[in-house]
């Protein structure tokens, strides 16, 4: 049974609904990206996709428009996949579960995926109606941005023409972003030694933290496990303890909420007194952003371990203690911007190194440099090195947009009141779509979205429904 039947705007609506039938989380896009060559198929509109699964649809121009320069719709395919704790959902295998209450839709249990899933659905919605008056269009239907834009950084623009975008990816309805920082994955790696010991060993833990995303909430003040974890065992040096491992977080772009540190120790009263201690002072450093925080301590058996050598340890937990934390600078030209972070989101141990993984951001592409090269001069003299990935260029704002002032005027027509224009610290496919389009214009928007990547995922019918009318609208007017 459809869950959308009756409501409006049914074309967007059943489009969705079709994407949500097909499982689509990062990483496994090629049935969505199947569904969306079939669609352009059947409705006789050239289609290109890639090895990245990638999809291009082109719409020639309607009627009256033919002289208008093109225009890109564009959006993700994929979506991150979450689900509550029993829920027995494949979300590799089968459909989500859609409801309504009100006027917002959910998915039982899991991640909705209307981010992006809305966007491809409009985009859907809007080739699939010959009434709509529009210019020709390339409709940009990307795969895995969630797990760093890699359908993005892999599509080939050589065929695309055009040069006026409307990105589909925000969640704030009202909102306008019209820039955002570029970004890069800072692998620190740090070779240890070993000798293989018997002796109990105790777990440390920093836990019941609130964690976040480290783009648009870095700039909360939150506590990140993985440092806190850092201070402890530089505390800790007078207890006499060595490391066996050191873990926490689960994702470079999420600030860490537990990391647990695996110990020996030489006097077990100076340990637990030390930790207690460290619980009291962080507490009260974090009370009003990570009220739940907790450091505690737990002994082991004796066993065999596999301990660092003092040297190691020594080398780890300066590592640990002087990685730099957070926001590093504020933007001078747009209060309240964060320009430049960084989020130690992952900490592992393996039986040779330590490695701690990072999310660096910044709109100035010259301190996104700078603080790599931070970690590398540190690393360096540790006797470790840093290894960059998933490198991508910020968007950068522009002054002048014929765009975002069309855009500007029709969402005050239509809602009474101007939109908010922003810039974000958190990275949106513009970035890497802007650099290989010189000169591209470009808006990002969407309908309200809440609680995105997880399963608590909502979208508001209601403002479907406008940012619908305000999208047509700015297509009508794009002669
Ligand atoms: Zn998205």
């Amino acid at each position: 049974m459809r869950v959308l039947e009756q409501l409006e705007p049914s074309r967007v609506l059943r489009y969705f609904e079709d994407l949500c039938a097909i499982p689509h989380g990062s990483g496994h896009t090629k049935a969505i990206s199947d569904y969306c060559v079939r669609f352009a198929k059947d409705h006789g509109l050239s289609c290109r996709q890639d090895g990245a699964n990638n999809v291009i649809i082109v719409k020639e121009a309607a009627p009256g428009y033919e002289s208008a320069p093109t225009v890109i719709l564009q959006g993700h395919l994929d979506m991150v996949c979450e689900k509550i704790p029993g829920c027995t959902i494949d979300m590799e295998k089968e459909g989500l579960c859609l409801t309504v209450d009100g006027d917002l839709v959910r998915a039982e249990g899991t991640t909705l995926g209307s981010d992006d899933g809305i966007a491809v659905a409009m985009a859907l919605a809007v080739l699939d109606d010959d009434d709509i008056s529009h210019p020709r269009l390339e409709v940009v239907l990307t795969t895995d941005e969630e797990i760093g834009m890699l359908g993005a950084a892999a599509l080939d623009t050589a065929s695309m023409e055009g040069r006026i975008m409307l990105n589909l990816d925000s969640e704030e309805e009202g909102v306008f972003i019209v820039g955002c920082a570029g970004g890069v994955t800072a692998e620190c790696n740090l070779p240890v030694e070993r000798r293989e010991e018997r002796a109990a060993t105790w777990a440390i833990t920093v836990d019941g933290l609130t964690g976040g995303h480290s783009g648009s909430e870095i700039d909360k003040g939150r506590a990140m496990s993985n440092l806190l974890m850092g201070r402890v065992l530089y505390a800790l040096r007078e207890a006499g303890v060595r490391l066996v491992s050191v873990e926490g977080g689960l994702k470079d772009n999420a600030i860490s909420r537990t990391t647990t540190a695996e110990v020996t120790c030489q006097d077990a009263g100076a340990l637990s007194k030390i930790v207690a201690d460290m619980e009291e002072v962080l507490q009260r450093e974090y009370a009003k952003t990570d009220p739940n925080l907790s450091v505690r301590w737990r002994q082991n058996e004796v066993h065999d371990v596999s301990l660092m050598t003092e040297k190691s340890t020594a080398a780890a937990v300066c590592m640990l203690a002087c990685f730099p934390k957070g926001v590093q600078v504020m933007s001078r030209e747009i209060p309240g911007l964060v320009q430049t972070s960084l989020n130690l989101g992952i900490l592992r141990t393996e039986p040779t190194r330590v490695t701690a993984s990072f999310c660096v951001r910044s709109s100035v592409k010259s301190q996104k440099r700078m603080l790599v090269e931070r970690l590398m001069c540190l690393m360096e003299n540790l006797g470790g090195t840093v290894r960059c990935s998933g490198d991508y260029p910020a968007w950068e704002y522009e002054e002048k947009s014929p765009l975002r002032e069309l855009m500007t005027e029709v969402f005050a027509a239509q809602y009474g009141h101007p939109p908010r224009v922003e810039v974000m610290h958190s990275g949106v496919e513009c970035g890497l779509l802007s650099d290989k389009l010189p000169g591209l214009d470009c808006v990002s928007f969407g309908p309200e979205l809440r609680d995105i990547h997880t399963p608590r995922e909502n979208m508001s019918l209601s403002s479907v429904r406008r940012t619908w009318a305000l999208t047509l609208e700015v297509l009508r007017r794009l002669r």
